[in-house]
């Protein structure tokens, strides 16, 4: 196809790609200081902090004493409502949620290590957009998660072997853990909150506290040259996950002397997603999540707390099911083959999708690299694209996955979080909590970002709408 007729830009990198024809326009000054309520402003932050947090206990309760099953009172009088919360809630997270001085060593121990190699580890320095709020100046981010990443495998398995701390006592003790990770989310981000209120760094202020507690008051805080949202995003959140996966599938190991494809496939699924998110560091910087989202509530907690220990329950059901019923959870061959290849599918569109866009983007920043973090996967870097070009200066892609959808990305997302549910049967809704959750996370940015997108295009986003009509499913949605 050929390229969008339009002016001839000035500069083109290697591939044809012309660089930003200049770092920011009016329009990105005026978007990022708009301020709108979302999420049901500050009444429905409000429910969002105390609901996520109690849904999180409710969730293990019925994980770890009711075999995943759901459980609720007795009978919904206010005397039977609180019994149940009292005697079968309150008394089993005191009894098994207790932040024990393991848990916090294990947690704790782990945020900091995490931190520190943030701090030391080499990787590629890469500038992030322009960021309206600061005049346009373009932060820089040391892209060290992948020897970060690689360094704590090492690590992690040189404990386990020498039984300094075996990864069994992940799940051993994960109540206690969970615990400690929801404290220290409301606890780092009340800090990253003071510390911007301290240091007068606060953006976009609604003036509702709670509102801007959950949004976050600070676009960018960093210690040193460590930016904590790029670290918090990455670096906890997604490695925790994996280490929960893998602690269930060394417990099976232990317990029955063999492990089952559905517990590896678990692992599997969780490395592929902790080894993107590494492997492909250098593509954040110029994300939405960096230059617009502010470090608040929503992204510190989630990452610290509920990422890693609600999207853990596919692998924590098989190994509590297991260890109850004596059975470990199996399928027969094709039904294990298919979902290999839907998560595999799902993860390879998922990768050269967010590889294809975000090079794309960082070339027009002038800021590319080439990278040889396993896996380069083919089609993850497209040569001479296709795009639309906007009256505000930035290009739409138009070829590659960005041809077929608007979020080929999200779909593929989605068709890995199914996969994690599937595995597991059909024994427990929670291993389908992940995916049930994540449409509506992906439908709520997917008309966050439409709507935003639509204000900052005009036209061009119309025309572009035009040309990619389809959202996730091409001929479908
Ligand atoms: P996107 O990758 O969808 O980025 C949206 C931005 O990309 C837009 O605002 C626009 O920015 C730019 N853009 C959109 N279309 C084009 C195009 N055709 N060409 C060039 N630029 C375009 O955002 P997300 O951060 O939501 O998603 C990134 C990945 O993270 C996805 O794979 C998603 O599934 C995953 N994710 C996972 C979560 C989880 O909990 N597992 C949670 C959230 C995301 P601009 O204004 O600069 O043009």
């Amino acid at each position: 196809m050929a390229k969008d007729a339009g002016k001839t830009a000035e500069k083109t990198n290697a591939n044809g790609v012309p660089l930003f024809k200049s770092d920011l326009t009016a329009l990105d000054v005026k978007l990022d200081n708009e301020i709108v309520y979302e999420f049901g402003g500050p009444l429905g932050v409000c429910a969002m902090m105390l609901g996520f947090p109690a849904l999180m206990y409710y969730f293990w309760v019925s994980l770890e004493y009711h075999q995943g099953k759901l459980i609720y009172p007795d009978s919904f009088t206010l005397d039977g409502v609180k019994d149940f919360v009292l005697n079968e809630l309150w008394a089993k997270v005191k009894e098994g949620a207790y932040p024990s001085l393991t848990a916090v060593k294990i947690y704790m121990g782990y945020v900091l290590f995490s931190f520190i190699l943030a701090y030391i580890m080499p990787g590629p320095v890469v500038e992030g957009l322009a960021i309206p709020s600061m005049k346009g100046k373009k932060l820089k981010y040391l892209c060290n998660g992948l020897s970060a990443w690689y360094l704590t495998l090492i690590v992690s398995a040189v404990l386990h072997v020498t039984h300094i701390f075996r990864l069994t006592e992940i799940i051993d003790n994960f109540g206690g853990i969970m615990t400690v990770a929801i404290m220290w989310g409301f606890t780092m981000t009340t800090l990253v909150y003071i510390c911007s209120m301290i240091n007068g760094t606060q953006h976009r202020m609604s003036g509702n506290f709670f509102y801007d507690y959950f949004m976050g008051a600070v676009l960018n805080p960093r210690i040193g040259h460590v930016d904590l949202k790029m670290w918090a995003e990455i670096r906890v959140p997604w490695p925790v996950l994996f280490y929960i996966s893998l602690s269930c599938l060394l417990k099976q190991y232990e317990t029955r002397g063999y492990v089952t494809a559905p517990a590896c496939f678990m692992v599997l699924a969780h490395f592929l997603y902790v080894n993107a998110c590494q492997k492909g560091e250098e593509c954040i910087p110029t994300s939405w999540d960096m230059f617009y989202e502010k470090d608040g509530f929503m992204l510190i907690f989630w990452n610290m707390a509920g990422v890693p220990f609600t999207y853990c329950y596919a692998s924590v059901y098989m190994m509590k099911y297991e260890l109850t019923t004596g059975t470990a959870i199996t399928h027969s061959l094709p039904y294990t083959i298919f979902l290999y290849v839907l998560l595999l599918t799902g993860y390879y569109v998922f990768d050269t999708g967010n590889s294809q866009k975000n090079r794309f983007r960082m070339e027009q920043n002038g800021s590319f690299i080439t990278r040889n973090a396993f896996p380069q996967l083919p089609w993850g870097h497209i040569k001479n694209p296709t795009y639309i070009r906007t009256e505000h200066g930035n290009l739409l892609l138009t070829s590659g996955w960005w041809g077929i959808a608007r979020k080929p990305h999200y779909t593929a997302d989605l068709m890995m979080a199914i996969s994690w549910g599937l595995i597991t049967g059909f024994g427990s809704f929670l291993p389908y909590f992940y995916f049930c959750f994540f449409i509506c996370v992906l439908t709520h940015r997917v008309s966050r970002d439409m709507e935003r997108c639509a204000k900052k295009y005009g036209k061009d986003w119309e025309r572009y709408c035009e040309r990619v009509p389809y959202i996730f499913v091409p001929y479908v949605f």
